[in-house]
């Protein structure tokens, strides 16, 4: 979905307040600065806190952090006199990367742990063992009434293991008819894929990668990041997989071959409408052992209480939280420090949270300073802090989320905004860039569904408007200056989820552009703090209605 200037004019809402015009905003502005973020950064990212995974020593570091930077400032304590929320974790430390096989009419198809595949423990017990479970072909693993659409229609997936495709019918073909077109719909998350086979008793998911759809390359799977301990929330109330592996599109095509099945063929039948799953004369086996525990871990949530609508808030969010320390990682260096991802976001979290402690007087609504827990490991902070919320959800005006910016150039000309035009805050940002003479525009690869793989979104999935916006140069700046293009290509290759995300890798870092999308976040925050607007989602969007349902008095 687009937005046409037309249509944002069309949309602009009207808030009370103009920044230029308010000079105690723009001396708290100007307290958001390029050196402060590295400082907090480097700090974030040095060994001494280890990666920041859930429990243990990096926690304990990060959130103290945090909550000391907050309460310096005069930040009060977000939830019932306190900066911390805890939740518990099921946690599984595996003994190694596990083990899956399959075997078909002609013997074992070739299946390389790494090469091949990344295996997962669904169940968290100590030995996970599956036998011999029947393969079924799934197409994208998805059953959308609205659509019309049942990929498991009349199918047993009772103890089956399933291939799946990424994405969904509409990143497939394009096809605005289905699902949306382009951009990635709910139904083609991986949760939702997991969790529906899940419910219907398959034992196991292999996710085929490509590139394209997942938006990274298969090293950032096999590279040790995004193995290493794995959690789930604890008392989950829905059954779990035995196992779940991310499978390389070669070992697909090898899976699919035994079959006597045509790759090719499958997956485009697989987008188009009346496909149901079949069933081949493959089997899966699969192993897993490891230790077992539940682990403690913590959003921090610092608050100012609004001087007119204290009930009223807006949310702004960003994870602390990276992969830790991996043992197995099968590089030289096992610590994962997660400095572009995201002591970025959580520094200018900071940095937010003390340009409003810098204001003569607080907003005229609240606003929450939401550093969260565990969003590598499925937004679990996020979702937990959604399930429990120290504002009502109804009450929440939206969620600005900040996640991985990118520290590569001293200014940006654009913003890259996920889901754009799917709810006005990105038409309120838009006011608001307009100032920075930065233009706004989509993910560029919508299908590999971004939009879905951050904080925001537990609050979207809950009917809260959201936002994800990152620094990006336009075309014209990417010519300009090369460092930008030398960062982007390091990092997507070298850097997200690697132990290699360090502090000025590849090059002397650039925050700059950090600094001013944090400026751009405390504007927006600021004015729609200031106003009585209440943001919604686009007509014809799937979060229109449970939003229009909470706010109806
Ligand atoms: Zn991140």
């Amino acid at each position: 979905m687009k937005l046409t200037a037309a249509a944002i004019s069309l949309f602009a809402l009207t808030t009370a307040a103009s920044a230029q015009d308010d000079p105690g905003m723009m001396a708290a502005m100007e307290t958001i600065t390029a050196d402060g973020i590295r400082a907090d950064i480097e700090t974030l990212a040095s060994p001494a806190f280890e990666g920041r995974a859930p429990g243990g020593i990096g926690e304990e570091m990060t959130v103290n952090f945090i909550a000391g930077q907050f309460a310096e400032v005069g930040i009060s304590p977000g939830i019932d006199g306190s900066f911390m929320q805890p939740f518990a974790l099921a946690e599984f430390r595996p003994d190694d990367g596990g083990e899956l096989t399959v075997n078909g009419p002609d013997g074992a198809v070739a299946m390389s742990l790494a090469d091949d595949y990344v295996l997962y423990a669904g169940d968290h017990v100590e030995e996970i063992n599956m036998d011999a479970s029947r393969i079924v072909i799934g197409g994208f693993g998805i059953r959308a009434e609205e659509q019309n659409w049942d990929d498991y229609a009349g199918v047993d997936l009772t103890g089956a293991t399933v291939i799946i495709f990424r994405g969904d019918p509409g990143t497939a073909t394009g096809d605005d008819a289905l699902f949306g077109g382009i951009a990635l719909s709910p139904h083609g998350t991986m949760d939702m894929k997991n969790r529906l086979a899940a419910d219907l008793g398959a034992a196991a998911v292999l996710l085929v990668h490509t590139e394209e759809s997942a938006g990274y390359p298969w090293e950032t799977l096999s590279s040790g990041g995004a193995s290493g301990v794995q959690y789930s929330l604890a008392d989950a109330d829905h059954p779990d997989l035995t196992l779940f592996a991310h499978i390389s599109e070669p070992a697909a095509r090898r899976l699919l071959d035994a079959a006597g099945e045509d790759y090719d063929a499958i997956r485009e039948a697989a987008a188009t409408p009346g496909f149901v799953a079949i069933e081949t004369n493959l089997a899966a086996s699969g192993h897993m052992s490891g230790a077992v525990s539940r682990t403690m871990t913590r959003n921090v949530v610092g608050m100012i209480e609004g001087r007119e609508a204290p009930d009223e808030c807006i949310v702004y969010s960003a994870h602390w939280d990276h992969m830790g320390i991996n043992p197995n990682a099968p590089t030289d260096d096992h610590l994962f420090n997660g400095a572009l991802d995201n002591a970025t976001g959580t520094s200018m979290l900071i940095s937010i949270a003390r340009a409003y402690a810098a204001l003569p007087e607080p907003p005229r609504r609240s606003v929450y300073f939401f550093a969260t827990a565990a969003e590598e490991r499925g937004l679990f902070g996020a979702k937990h802090f959604v399930a429990n919320p120290p504002c009502e959800l109804r009450n929440i005006v939206g969620d600005l989320n900040m996640d991985a910016h990118f520290p590569y150039a001293d200014s940006w000309t654009a913003m890259i905004v996920p889901g754009f035009g799917t709810n006005e805050l990105m038409v309120e940002l838009a006011e608001v860039t307009t100032r920075y003479g930065r233009e706004l525009a989509d993910d560029p690869n919508p299908a590999a569904g971004g939009f879905y793989r951050s904080d925001h979104y537990p609050f979207i999935a809950a009917g809260v408007p959201g936002l994800y916006a990152v620094g990006a140069p336009t075309d014209v700046q990417a010519g300009e200056e090369p460092f930008i293009g030398e960062g982007f290509g390091w990092y997507m290759a070298n850097g997200y989820h690697h132990a290699a995300d360090e502090v000025d890798m590849p090059a002397t870092w650039r925050l700059g552009g950090v600094a001013e999308d944090a400026r751009i976040y405390f504007e927006l925050g600021w004015r729609l703090s200031n106003s009585d607007a209440w943001p919604n989602f686009t007509e014809g969007t799937p979060w229109r209605g449970l939003r229009d349902e909470m706010r109806a008095d």
